[in-house]
Formats: C-alpha cells, structure tokens, sequence
C-alpha cells in the first residue's frame, strides 16, 4: 500500500454535515470555519513509542487516548471542539495496525463530532501527534493563570488508577484481576471532559487538565496565578482500584498518579451550588479538594487538617 492509498482509505473520510471544515483531507491545507466572534483554541499532543506506550498496545486504544489527550486540554480551555490533524510515524504499513487505530480514534471522534481535518504520515518509529483546533468567545477561556485567593478548588472523577494499572501492567504490583481491568481501563481509555470544561465556562475561574499528577499540575495553576493553596490529601476521589489500597498508596497516587486526564479548577466558594449543577449536568462527578490561599506554593494536609510530607513527583521527560 502507498503512502496516499493508506490516507485514502483509512484517514479520509466523507465531510460531516452542519461541521466546521470547508476542505479537508487531500488538498494543500484544510479550511476550517471558526464560529462568528469566536477564538481559535489550539493543542498538540504526541505519543511515542516505548515512552507513552509499551510496544504492541492494542492499536484501538492508541487511537482512543492519541485523540483523548488533545481533547482533554480542550476541556481544561473551555474550548468546543472543531477538528484536528494527525500527523503518522509508522514502522510498516499493517492493515491490522491501522485498521484498529483509526476504529479507536473515529469512535472518539464521531462521539464528539469532531473531523480529522488532514495530517502528514511517513515511515518512522511509531509516534502519533495530534494537534486539535477548537473555539471559544476569547473572556471564556478557563486559564491557567486566573485562579483567586478564596477559591475553591475541585477535581473531576477520580484520580490515581491509570497509575495503578500500568505498574501492575509493568509488573510492579500485583492487582487482582477484578482491579486490573478497571485501572487498565483507566490507562488506555481516558474520557475527556468536554461537557464539563464547557458547562464550567462562567463558574470556574482557572483549570488545566491532570495527565502528569494533580500536584505538579495544580502547581501549574498556582505558579501562574501567583497564589498558594491548601488540599486535603483524603478528601482526593481515588478510582475503585486505588480505593481497595493502602492509605499512603492512595494518598501517593491521587496526589502524583499521572495519567488521569480529569480537570482541576477553582471557583468562587459562591458558585458551589453552580460546580455541582455543571457536572450533573456533564454526567461526571466532582469533589472539593481544598481551596486558593494568599501564600506561596501548595500544602498538602491530611483529614484532620495536619500538614503531610509529600513532594511533587511530576512526570518530567528529561529529570
Ligand atoms: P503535502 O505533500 O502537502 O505534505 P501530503 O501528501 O503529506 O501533503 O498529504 C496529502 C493530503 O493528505 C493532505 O491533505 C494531508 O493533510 C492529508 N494527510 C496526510 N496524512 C494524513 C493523516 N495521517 N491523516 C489525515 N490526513 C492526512
Ligand atoms: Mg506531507
């Protein structure tokens, strides 16, 4: 199979009614319509072979979390999703491979009615890089930097089990078989949380989303808001393998799991009630980990409110 046929059959697809793209797949550049008044919203996310994912994870998967990754910074922005651009390092051209990548990436896609609006493929170690596009009304964007002292702080869903899956899955740590499938799950299929970062536009203040552990990612938000916070290291939501461990498991994988792809976010204490309403309303639950102080850096406190010695252990590629 030649380079254009493998776009041909398995990147291209018919143009989707009512969407965005004026011109896709197979000219020079794709034409995307930005909504009237509307800011473009911008992401790129790579997965890399042997750094992202063990060799021979299932195809379907990749294709599921290469596109679930862009989607989530969306949500962390606020951002509606319009399209996105795939660019392919392929070992070989297998029709199992692609065959399955695309059936994991266009499930994702189409339940977002989001279009591949083109890309670049060529013969390398596996890597997939995805740049997303999306729009928002420029005051809307939910940013790193507009977290306030007072704020509450949350977090979607749950926390830490992608963490669990893949050292069980490393052979680090033994999980029963009942445990292993919903951490795996949590590994290779992450949810973005479009429907949440969209309902929160106008309630949230700040938000980013969490892929390399809650601490170095709220750290994000404070560093660049120029606050502190305080969070209660049990009040985090552990996932339903995480929960059947050990308290410093749970406190150590909630906080630096990685991986998890939730939102975290502050808010007014005011618009409790209106945080709640938003993730009823996106069919995804939310706790209250902790709030926004006027002080430097990020304390760590357990239920009774006792400071805990826990460090970020941030994913960092080169530390
Ligand atoms: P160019 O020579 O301009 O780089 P290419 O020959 O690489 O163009 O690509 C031809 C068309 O196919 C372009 O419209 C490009 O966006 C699209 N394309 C290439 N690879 C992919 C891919 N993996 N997924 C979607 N579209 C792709
Ligand atoms: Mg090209």
């Amino acid at each position: 199979m030649n380079e254009f046929a493998l776009i041909a059959q398995y990147f291209t697809r018919p143009p989707r009614d009512g969407g965005h793209l004026r011109l896709g797949v197979g000219d020079d550049c794709a034409l995307l319509d930005i909504p009237a008044g509307e800011t473009l919203a911008i992401s790129t996310d790579m997965l890399v072979e042997g750094r992202h994912f063990f060799e021979g994870t299932d195809p379907e998967a990749l294709g599921h979390k290469a596109l679930a990754v862009n989607l989530s910074d969306l949500a962390a922005m606020g951002a509606t999703p319009l399209g996105f651009s795939l660019a392919l390092a392929l070992p070989s051209a297998d029709a199992n491979w692609l065959g399955g990548f695309a059936r994991g990436l266009f499930a994702l896609a189409d339940a977002h009615q989001l279009q591949l609006i083109g890309g670049d493929t060529t013969k390398g170690p596996l890597n997939i890089c995805i740049t997303i596009y999306g729009s928002l009304p420029p005051h809307a964007a939910l940013r790193r930097d507009a977290a306030r002292v007072g704020d509450d702080i949350w977090v979607s869903g749950t926390l830490g089990d992608a963490r669990l899956g893949l050292e069980a899955l490393q052979g680090k740590r033994l999980l029963d078989r009942t445990l292993l499938r919903p951490a795996s799950a949590r590994l290779h299929r992450p949810e973005p949380r479009i429907g949440l970062g969209l309902a929160l536009r106008g309630i949230a203040h700040a938000a980013i989303d969490v892929s390399d552990g809650l601490m170095g990612d709220l750290a994000h938000i404070l560093a660049r808001s120029r606050v502190g916070a305080v969070i209660d290291a049990d009040a985090l939501p552990c996932g339903e393998a995480l929960s059947a461990q050990d308290i410093n498991l749970r406190r150590e994988f909630a906080l630096n799991g990685g991986d998890d792809y939730e939102l975290c976010f502050t808010a007014a204490p005011a618009q409790a009630a209106a945080v709640q309403a938003a993730a009823q309303g996106s069919g995804v639950r939310v706790t209250r980990i902790g709030h926004v102080v006027d002080a430097h850096g990020l304390q760590v406190v357990d239920a009774d409110g006792r400071p805990l010695a826990i460090a970020a252990h941030s994913f960092d590629h080169f530390n």
